[in-house]
């Protein structure tokens, strides 16, 4: 497929844009996955928590494809954070996907009130360390989070993975990221496909390119290095999505974009999310 890598902070590459199957069924996963494989996706993000992973994992067999060919992404529940049950929990993952190993394990968020995020990530390093998960990272860590990690653990995170739109843009963490070699990946990239996607400056965009408002968004992140990982379950968007590297926005484009963040989340606040 068409889609480049991003080299993360340990080496390991992964395809800038991925399916995200939030809110999709386990019985669902298997054909949305499938298809997405069919059509050039080579990376998925589920979690344990969005209950799909046996669906997803099936897909990924039956794809036929090298195991190395395709990228998997999931996360651990904040009620299973902790050192023995991160280690449990990471066992039960994987035999619900059919899998020997993840290429990304994600802290879904930090939940701070548990105070178990940085002994779950303790146990994260062994994952790594024993290659079953080829790479580690966190998500929804704000840079209060991530500084505390980073001070009492070894291993800096390949991926914080955080709400990040054209409608809330992230500027402060994204910095954070930068500056310490953390890649961001944007979820909700397309603000949940609701207001985001009517905003009129994006409609103008889309006529300009002859595009639709979700590939215009899903150019923005790619143009803004982010990984990225729309979620559609309809056939025709799925391709839609990934057909996004045939065009680009040009500085005037990408200034009008700069210009649609809010500030304001559509999900909820890391501090108080446990
Ligand atoms: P999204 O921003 O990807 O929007 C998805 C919705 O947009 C779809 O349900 C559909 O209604 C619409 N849509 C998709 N493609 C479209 C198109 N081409 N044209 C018009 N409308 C379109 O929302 P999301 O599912 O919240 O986020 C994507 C992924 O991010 C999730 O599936 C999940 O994998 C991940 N995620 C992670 C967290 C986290 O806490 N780590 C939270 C939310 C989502």
């Amino acid at each position: 497929s068409n889609v480049p890598n991003i080299i993360l902070n340990n080496g390991v590459r992964m395809p800038q844009l991925g399916l995200g199957v939030w809110q999709v069924a386990d019985e669902e996963a298997t054909s949305v996955v499938g298809h997405a494989l069919a059509s050039g996706y080579r990376s998925i993000d589920t979690a344990a928590a969005y209950r799909n992973e046996r669906g997803t994992g099936k897909a990924i067999t039956e794809s036929g494809l090298p195991r190395e060919d395709v990228f998997v992404t999931t996360k651990i529940w904040n009620h299973q954070q902790g050192y023995d049950s991160t280690l449990r929990t990471f066992d039960a993952s994987l035999e619900r996907l059919g899998l020997d190993y993840v290429d990304l394990y994600l802290i879904h968020w930090p939940a701070p009130a548990l105070d178990k995020y940085v002994e779950t990530w303790k146990a994260f390093e062994k994952l790594y360390a024993d290659g079953r998960a080829k790479a580690i990272g966190v998500s929804n860590f704000k840079p209060t989070h991530l500084r505390r990690l980073m001070e009492e653990t070894e291993i800096v995170p390949a991926v914080n993975q955080i709400e990040l739109h054209p409608w809330f843009q992230q500027a402060e963490a994204r910095a954070f990221h930068s500056e310490h070699g953390i890649a961001t990946e944007a979820w909700s990239p397309l603000g949940q496909g609701k207001g985001l996607l009517d905003d009129p400056v994006l409609g103008t965009l889309a006529r300009k390119h002859g595009r639709s408002p979700a590939q215009v968004v899903l150019r923005w992140h790619l143009q803004m290095d982010h990984l990225v990982i729309p979620k559609s379950v309809t056939p025709s968007r799925i391709d839609e999505n990934i057909d996004v590297f045939d065009f680009t926005l040009d500085e005037d484009d990408m200034r009008q974009l700069a210009g649609l963040d809010s500030g304001n989340r559509l999900g909820a606040d890391p501090d108080t999310m446990n």
